[in-house]
């Protein structure tokens, strides 16, 4: 079979590193220039995992994010050289992992720490639950942590973070939650007299880091808008798209009104020029989208969607395009279309969109 040409996909997904690293700038900037934790949970947001700490890791983060061992093993094995952090309670299966490769995990419970401490040395940092209750210590129970902390004698502790729930959304509470979390770090840090030059103190996610401050952070976890897209829409300027997801027209024909388009039949108005694209909820393009008013960029005009989104394929009117032909690229999102406009019209968030990407959908790295 030497000799055939293979085709290029029909849905793909260009991913830009320059535009990231710019972002992390932006992110840095807001923060006063504090030391950076790069999240890149679940596959960097559907960037890739290993491309996305390749071309971040110039960048020295003191760790990158991760959900779990499996993504901190993946890096491992990748050769990445930053410290992996688990951002959340371990699985007991996981800790032997973690103590024996240096992996920094947060401390969620006594539980927890007993074990670690039986697993040799592990450094770690203390979870504090400021607002989340998806784990850590409530304020009340902070002293009993403590006394833990001192009696196991294999946890170096070297951090504390806690984590924002509303702060794309509540103010109020957000403000009050930096509060209480400076006040029980300022406690913990005379307590504990950790080495402060490596104690990482930590609590903004990117609406945190955009919108609030802090007396005692020195570290932050950035995530969102490393991606380019922002939790608050007042950022959104400064920030640029890392993906740009793309397909290809693969038929245009005409319709006459009254005419059915796609499952469930939608009825067409008019007299309709309709392009079939090669993409669907299978490549992570939500069913949610159908009936919405969602468009997609061709010929970098916006088209309307017609019908329901199908696992492979989606129709968009393009009527009113000069010209539409077979092989053309279609834009479903990016620079000029965010993937927050896409998530609102899906009735979900920008998180989920990123993360839902298959891997049909070939990531093509600039
Ligand atoms: C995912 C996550 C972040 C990053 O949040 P963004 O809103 O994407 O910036 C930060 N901290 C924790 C604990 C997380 O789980």
């Amino acid at each position: 079979m030497s000799g055939v040409t293979e085709s290029p996909p029909r849905a793909w997904a260009e991913i830009d590193f320059e535009a990231m690293r710019q972002n992390l700038r932006i992110a840095k900037q807001h923060a006063g220039e504090k030391e950076v934790m790069v999240v890149i949970k679940a596959g960097a947001y559907g960037h890739g995992l290993i491309e996305t700490a390749r071309a971040m890791e110039t960048e020295k983060p003191k760790f990158f994010g991760v959900a779990n061992a499996g993504e901190a093993r993946r890096l491992y094995k990748a050769g990445i050289e930053t410290t992996p952090y688990i951002l959340g309670a371990t699985l007991p299966a996981e800790r032997e992992e973690i103590a024996a490769r240096g992996w920094t995990p947060c401390l969620c419970s006594l539980e927890e720490m007993v074990h670690f401490n039986q697993l040799g040395s592990v450094k770690a940092h203390l979870a504090l639950d400021t607002g989340m209750g998806r784990g850590g210590f409530l304020p009340h129970q902070v002293d009993e942590a403590l006394e833990m902390l001192k009696r196991c004698e294999g946890i170096e502790l070297t951090g504390v973070g806690s984590h924002l729930p509303v702060a794309d959304e509540d103010a109020e509470f957000t403000k009050r939650q930096f509060e209480v979390f400076d006040g029980l770090v300022e406690r913990i840090i005379e307590e504990l007299q950790p080495d402060r030059e490596n104690f990482s103190v930590h609590l903004s996610n990117s609406a945190g880091l955009l919108n609030y401050e802090s007396r005692t952070t020195n570290l932050i976890r950035p995530g969102l808008m490393l991606y380019g897209a922002s939790p608050l829409p007042e950022h959104q300027e400064k920030l640029q798209a890392t993906m740009t997801l793309k397909t290809r027209v693969s038929l245009v024909h005409e319709l006459p009104k009254g005419h059915g388009v796609s499952y469930g039949r939608t009825l067409l108005d008019r007299d309709t020029r309709a392009a079939v694209l090669g993409i669907g909820y299978g490549d992570g393009y939500p069913r949610a989208l159908s009936d919405q008013g969602t468009e997609v960029l061709i010929g970098g005009k916006r088209c309307p969607l017609l019908g329901r989104v199908t696992m492979d394929q989606i129709i968009a009117d393009v009527t009113d395009l000069e010209r539409c032909e077979p092989g053309e690229e279609a834009i479903l999102f990016g620079r000029e279309l965010l993937v927050s406009e896409i998530a609102e019209k899906a009735g979900t968030i920008p998180w989920e969109i990123l993360t839902q990407i298959t891997p049909r959908v070939e990531r093509r790295y600039s």
